[in-house]
């Protein structure tokens, strides 16, 4: 945890930064408009330990949802504090700012406008001021503006100098209950751009803001748990970050005990600078976070090239050598040290999925797992936002609308909404086309 960032309580309650516990926090995949849904997958969460609450708010009508989602839980004694995830529209962001206990945006996608943008953002900041709202500034890799990336690229710099931008104006306003999230799908920009965000913070303003860690886009499985290790636990065992998401392409109920794993493997001491040297794991999951806080961090940073298993176990027994293989591979790829598979890039889901983007994302991974390592293959729930975040894929699957897909080569559509069951042939005919022709 930053034991020097500046705190506050999240719905008068949930205390943030300044030493407190790292909070940790999940979001719904559910339909926001869907309020039974919604309402049974929150309470779900709230019972697996969920310390905050996301839910897709995309436009008025779901503020609205979320309004009656909220008063349902209160109702239930379930007192989790809710987050309404924005995107786009400002005035979905003010009009949240009243109902949701923290309203998540990104301010440069509020107008094309840089001014505008900054108006709104003023705006909505004395709405949650008079509210008690908090805001999380939530700025992806994928998604930084033209204004920024024409300057700096797209770079951890460029994440770090878009985010101040935004962070002054709320120095500005006096404004203090804001936490900050700098995402990214590969483990070594998410490190690099946190790192550069707090050390800025802390010249500039004497103290940072609290932040938000996540791998986004990290998949699901064994794949997405290590990735989200690697960059989480690296951090964490900075003394960097204020709360946590492990974003996967799964029940998101699942993210809780993932992100705890992890904070307590960070906690015991599983990080370089700690006193452990080998594993001792509860289970699979368990053994996969605490090796890869352990080992992760000086892979990433190319201090060390391998490490050694030995005298790691897994419930009392030593770890197997094909399990042990099997781990090395996934943990080198996930620090990008070693490609020696595919490498998969997939949304965790959200409101906007109109698709059963778990069980479609285990195909395309089976299909094209015999594919050259180290290809790019993302699989997106959304048009909204999936083209924009899936980074630097060589390869996309965007989920468009009900029943149908569009298929990119890089950034451009390629197969433009075509039936979802011809998808995954269409996808795999494309990648082998372009492999014939090198
Ligand atoms: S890409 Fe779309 S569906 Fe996936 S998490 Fe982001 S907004 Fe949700």
């Amino acid at each position: 945890m930053s034991t020097g960032s500046i705190s506050f309580r999240i719905a008068g309650r949930v205390p943030i930064g300044g030493g407190s516990s790292i909070l940790v926090q999940t979001m719904c995949n559910t339909s926001t408009d869907d309020i039974e849904a919604s309402v049974a997958q929150c309470r779900a969460m709230a019972a697996a330990g969920a310390d905050l609450i996301r839910l897709t708010t995309q436009g008025l009508k779901q503020v609205e949802s979320l309004r009656e989602i909220k008063r349902r839980l209160r109702a239930e004694g379930i007192s989790t504090p809710l987050v309404a995830d924005i995107h786009f529209l400002a005035d979905a962001a003010l009009a949240a700012a009243s109902v949701a206990d923290k309203v998540r945006i990104n301010p440069g996608n509020f107008a094309r406008e840089h001014e505008v943008a900054c108006s709104k953002f003023r705006e909505l900041i004395a709405l949650c001021r008079e509210h008690g709202t908090t805001i999380r500034i939530g700025l992806n890799h994928g998604s930084l503006g033209e204004r920024i990336t024409q300057r700096y690229g797209a770079t951890p710099l460029a994440m770090k100098e878009a985010v101040m931008e935004w962070l002054r104006m709320c120095v500005e306003e006096d404004f203090f209950k804001v936490v900050v999230s700098l995402k990214a799908s590969n483990t070594i920009v998410m490190v690099e751009a946190y790192r550069l965000l707090q050390a800025a913070m802390l010249e500039e303003f004497g103290r940072p803001f609290p932040l938000h860690l996540g791998v986004t886009e990290a998949g699901g499985g064994d794949e997405g748990r290590i990735k989200s290790a690697v960059g989480i636990g690296t951090l964490l065992g900075e003394g960097i970050g204020d709360t946590i998401r492990v974003s996967l392409t799964e029940n998101p109920v699942h993210e809780i005990p993932a992100g705890r794993l992890i904070v307590r493997a960070v906690s015991e001491g599983y990080t370089p600078y700690g006193s452990r040297t080998r594993i001792e794991a509860d289970d699979w999951e368990d053994f996969i976070i605490k090796g890869s806080c352990l080992w992760g961090p000086s892979l990433l940073d190319r201090k060390t090239d391998d490490f050694s298993l030995e005298g790691s176990t897994i419930a009392g027994a030593p770890v197997s050598e094909e399990d042990g293989e099997r781990f090395r591979d996934m943990l080198l790829q996930a620090c990008r040290r070693r490609f020696t598979k595919p490498e998969y890039i997939a949304c965790p889901g959200c409101g906007r999925t109109l698709y059963d983007l778990e069980s479609t994302f285990a195909e395309v991974k089976r299909r094209t797992a015999h594919l050259a390592a180290g290809i790019k293959i993302a699989v997106m729930g959304c048009v909204v936002n999936g083209p924009g975040e899936m980074a630097d894929a060589d390869y996309g699957y965007v989920g468009e609308g009900r029943g149908h897909v569009t298929l990119y080569r890089g950034k451009e559509p390629v197969l433009r909404r075509i039936p979802q069951e011809e998808a995954i042939d269409k996808l795999l005919a494309l990648i082998e086309e372009d492999q014939k022709k090198r």
